[in-house]
């Protein structure tokens, strides 16, 4: 039987507290689930919301090479003619190949939120199946509540599922609505019933017990051949499964090809793109996908990777498009320093005057309060400059702050740079609603017309650290700045008696981070 990956990050996924997609955003993030291998991507509920329609209509103009797009619909309302329902006449005319349709599989929802009888809920699925798949739809059944319902009434649970594979539904989809059902119970549950039906099973795992992708793999493990997920676990509450991590489990641990090895490459990148759509930065500490997925601190653990990467790894991190990272809080040990070089690929010999020369450089700036830890391009930079491979892309000849605040209004802040880029000096001026903002987009006025690259550069955190407390305000400040395009995600750090100054140093290093990496390929 064939598997399938159904993905509602556009629907569910678009429930997640600080999201809004705009339509140009769903239809990117629609070509990049597309270019994964997703076989689904659920759109949209077109009914419940005009934003929806649009997406349905746009879409139609996309040539998407894999993909079939799904519209999400409740089943009709209770006591009406499904013809005459305006919400399923929507549905259609959204004309999607396939359709997604929720229906209740809990009687207590039945009897409490929809308010209607168990008969009348019934003939509603019913209908609504047999309406759409006479309208020619592909018919995915979500039976909602569907652990949950088993559990208070099973006989009706499985009435509900029966009904909607006798109407014809393609996939009967079971739905763990509240993401409260454990791994174990699944089990239990789906080797009980899967033998009662012929169409295809699937699974629909939410994530508030923290459950949802060791439930949908059990559920996989259990028969069911389709899985419904989000991208980054997106959805309402604690989220949906997150197929940023079912789909390398499936592939690498459970042995179905649900992709192809190329597509599964690009896991991180569509990982990270797909963020930057949502404006949520991704977890550093995201399975398979986040940068420390694959990074490992200094001592033991460091010298075994080295040897056999295996000893810490449960996959190969290139497999899913990741990469290996060794992280070393005192870098200013020949050995540590030598093991980060190899990994930029840059030649350096142990006793050679470079390697003496970071060495003192590294010592210095670590007494100052320097940590590369988390401002790791720093370093790369920093040794990359300090043995002459790369030079400054532009050097910094003056800047200075205005704030000016009057009365009860917002400070408005004034950055004045003076920089020298191939030779030649520029001024600029940048206003911003804080110094580093200010300072930020002043830089962007020069640099962005010289090196068009940097125009995907966002600054996504920014954290300020005092380090030696006991001096009061004039204690040094250590300033980390994370930066993301739309492939990769990098930490900078500065560090100063002065904040702004601090923030400077991190945010050069930010850019011309993003240069050398431009440059270098
Ligand atoms: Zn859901």
């Amino acid at each position: 039987m064939k598997f399938t990956l159904f993905d509602t990050t556009l629907r569910d996924g678009a429930q997640t507290e600080g999201i809004s997609f705009s339509l140009e955003d769903k239809l990117k993030i629609a070509k990049l689930l597309d270019e994964l291998g997703i076989h689904y991507i659920e759109g949209g509920w077109p009914g419940s919301n005009p934003k929806d329609i649009e997406f349905f209509k746009a879409i139609k103009d996309v040539k998407l090479k894999h993909a079939r797009i799904v519209a999400f619909s409740s089943t009709r309302r209770a006591n009406i003619k499904v013809g005459e329902d305006k919400n399923i006449e929507t549905l259609l005319k959204a004309e999607t190949p396939a359709v997604s349709i929720f229906g209740k599989a809990w009687d207590f929802h039945v009897t409490d939120a929809l308010k209607t009888t168990l008969e009348e809920n019934i003939a509603m699925i019913s209908d609504t199946i047999a309406y759409a798949k006479k309208a020619g739809k592909e018919v995915i059944f979500d039976a909602e509540h569907f652990f949950d319902g088993y559990k208070a009434n099973p006989e009706y649970a499985l009435k509900v599922l029966k009904t909607a594979e006798e109407a014809g539904a393609d996939v009967l989809c079971l739905c763990d609505t509240n993401g409260g059902t454990l791994a174990f119970e699944v089990q239990k549950i789906i080797t009980g019933i899967k033998t009662k039906f012929k169409a295809p099973l699937g699974i629909h795992a939410h994530n508030d017990s923290e459950c949802a992708v060791s439930v949908s793999g059990m559920a996989v493990y259990c028969g069911c051949t389709q899985v419904q997920g989000t991208i980054n676990g997106y959805g309402e509450r604690c989220g949906n499964a997150n197929l940023c991590s079912i789909i390398p489990i499936l592939k690498l641990k459970m042995g179905i090809d649900c992709i192809s090895d190329a597509q599964l490459k690009r896991l991180t990148e569509i990982s990270r793109r797909i963020a930057e759509i949502a404006n949520l930065p991704q977890s550093a500490h995201q399975p398979f996908v986040g940068r420390s997925a694959f990074s490992h601190k200094g001592g033991i653990h460091v010298s075994a990777v080295v040897k056999h990467p295996g000893t810490y790894e449960h996959v190969k991190p290139e497999l899913v498009g990741n990469e290996r990272r060794v992280t070393i809080s005192e870098l200013s040990g020949v050995s540590n320093l030598l093991v980060k070089a190899e990994e930029y690929k840059v030649d350096l010999k142990k006793d050679s005057p470079e390697v003496k020369q970071l060495i003192k450089v590294l010592k210095e700036l670590e007494h100052q309060g320097y940590s590369f830890e988390e401002g790791e391009a720093s370093f790369e930079l920093l040794l990359k400059r300090t043995i002459g491979e790369i030079e400054p892309f532009f050097t910094l000849e003056e800047f200075k702050i205005e704030t000016d605040k009057q009365g009860d209004k917002p400070a408005i802040v004034t950055a004045h740079v003076k920089l020298k880029v191939k030779g030649k000096h520029f001024d600029a001026v940048g206003i911003g609603d804080g110094p580093i903002n200010a300072l930020d987009n002043a830089l962007r006025k020069v640099l962005e017309d010289i090196y068009p690259e940097i125009k995907t550069v966002k600054l996504t955190d920014y954290k300020v650290r005092v380090l030696n407390t006991e001096a009061g305000t004039a204690a040094r400040v250590r300033v980390i700045v994370e930066s993301a395009d739309e492939k990769n995600v990098w930490n900078t750090v500065g560090v100063s008696t002065n904040v702004i100054e601090a923030s400077w140093l991190a945010l050069v290093d930010s850019i011309e981070y993003k240069l050398m990496k431009a440059t270098n390929g």
